[in-house]
């Protein structure tokens, strides 16, 4: 671990909201918090907040306003678009659509594809990706878990064979659960060649890594405002526009709509708009989209490479520290040395996760996040379960080397200092090694601190 010191140590992260912020242990002593669920939600970074902030009072209605800053604001919901389109190198006549997130982009996209669609998704994906295709119209195949990149590209291959007619492959960039990158790009080939096109998920890949929809040669690329450093509750779809230009909008309403007439018959006619216009009607969320915006030219004036460099040294050195506890699994699909971002999911031999979990937090004031992470499918089948997890956290289940039923996952990114790093694999040494300092119960489903017993 040494070693990885001095490098990770010259490189600072970048400045966070929250990251002086202290939390109350169950002790009553207060910490830093060590913010270590990026993956569900990754805190706003300073910068995105200061542009948020120097733009608000400026903020105006988008969109046909007359009064200058609603001409200001419709100019840089525009912008936002064009720097998105930037950080994305979409192609020529690419779109970008403001949605609210991922799932919001992807239930988009299904409700744009023709009629008879088959889609085609791995059982690995995370439920945004695996479920917005059960509906009227569309068939969908779920793909079994792949054990290695190349067996997933030879099972696409395979189930696209002798296929016709419209079809869409979709593929996540990198697991929240597993942190492990997909073959995107070599997906991609297969799902062209076959003359399907590709979806891909970049929920947990465009905060860690480059994502060029050009060099992938994907058709659509979807991703969340707040997992990228921009909470404002606005996300992307972006891509080819034949196919959204073609469809029903996805909202009806006003915004979407270039004209609506009564005839004379007394029915109501209207005309919907082409672009990205015809997919976000409501008044948009203007603050989200430059919010966006504003985290796509902060990371790339950091560097995506340095960030994501640096981020490869925070990984080594927790998967060194996890290492030396021989308690812990790490869970993963396509084995050790996969390239992964900054997503590790584990169990721990002899402890129920959410206990687990609950004691980093109470006893050490460190946030990580236990289930199945919206993923059922994928952690049931790393965790070689298909039962339900249990309920209860108080006692520790599994000690006598039963497997677990749910999972711990620690995630970060680019605010993440060493010491939240450190913290974590020496708080997972001592509770392994010495249990947890507290006794916990469940309430309302959570695992918490019983602060009338105190264990020790
Ligand atoms: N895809 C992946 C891979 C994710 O990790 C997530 C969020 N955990 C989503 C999609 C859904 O993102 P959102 O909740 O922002 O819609």
């Amino acid at each position: 671990m040494s070693s990885s010191s001095a490098s990770v140590a010259a490189c600072t992260p970048l400045p966070v909201l929250g990251r002086d912020v202290e939390v109350p242990l169950v002790t009553g002593e207060k910490v830093v918090y060590a913010a270590l669920d990026y993956a569900a939600s990754a805190p706003a970074l300073q910068r995105v907040w200061d542009d948020v902030a120097a733009y608000a009072p400026y903020y105006g209605s988008v969109h046909r306003g007359a009064g200058y800053l609603s001409q200001l604001s419709t100019d840089l919901f525009e912008q936002s678009r064009a720097a998105v389109a930037e950080f994305l190198d979409l192609r020529e006549g690419d779109q970008v659509v403001f949605t609210r997130a991922t799932t919001d982009s992807l239930n988009l996209l299904a409700s744009v594809l023709p009629a008879g669609t088959a889609v085609f998704a791995f059982e690995t994906e995370h439920h945004a990706s695996l479920l917005p295709w059960r509906r009227a119209g569309l068939t969908v195949d779920y793909l079994r878990a792949p054990r290695s990149p190349r067996q997933a590209v030879a099972a696409l291959e395979e189930a696209l064979r002798g296929t016709e007619g419209p079809r869409l492959v979709c593929v996540t960039g990198a697991s929240n659960v597993t942190g492990e990158i997909w073959p995107v790009a070599e997906l991609a080939e297969v799902a062209h060649r076959h003359g399907a096109r590709i979806v891909l998920d970049a929920a947990q890949l465009a905060p860690h890594h480059r994502v060029s929809v050009r060099e992938l040669d994907v058709d659509w690329v979807a991703f969340s405002g707040h997992k990228l450093y921009a909470p404002f509750g606005a996300g992307v779809l972006a891509g080819r526009q034949d196919w959204l230009d073609a469809a029903e909008p996805y909202l009806a309403g006003g915004g979407a709509s270039r004209s609506v007439a009564r005839e004379a018959d007394g029915s109501v006619v209207v005309e919907w708009h082409q672009g990205a216009a015809r997919h976000e009607a409501g008044s948009p969320n203007v603050i989200g989209a430059y919010a966006i915006a504003s985290a796509c030219r902060a990371l790339t004036e950091a560097g995506l490479d340095t960030l994501a460099a640096r981020e490869q040294e925070l990984l080594a050195r927790l998967r060194a520290g996890l290492a030396e506890v021989p308690e812990v699994k790490v869970l993963s699909l396509f084995g050790d040395g996969h390239p992964q971002v900054g997503v590790l999911s584990f169990v721990v031999s002899g402890w129920n996760s959410s206990h687990f979990a609950a004691a980093l937090s109470a006893e050490y004031g460190i946030g990580v996040r236990d289930g199945l992470f919206c993923a059922h499918p994928l952690v049931r089948h790393l965790l070689g379960a298909e039962e339900e997890a249990p309920s209860e956290c108080g006692a520790p289940e599994g000690r006598d080397g039963e497997r677990s039923l749910n999972a711990i996952r620690v995630s970060f990114g680019a605010g993440t200092p060493t010491e939240h790093v450190d913290r974590f694999v020496t708080a997972v040494k001592e509770l392994v090694s010495d249990g947890a300092r507290w006794s916990y119960r469940t309430e309302a489903g959570r695992c918490v601190p019983d602060t009338r017993i105190h264990a020790a």
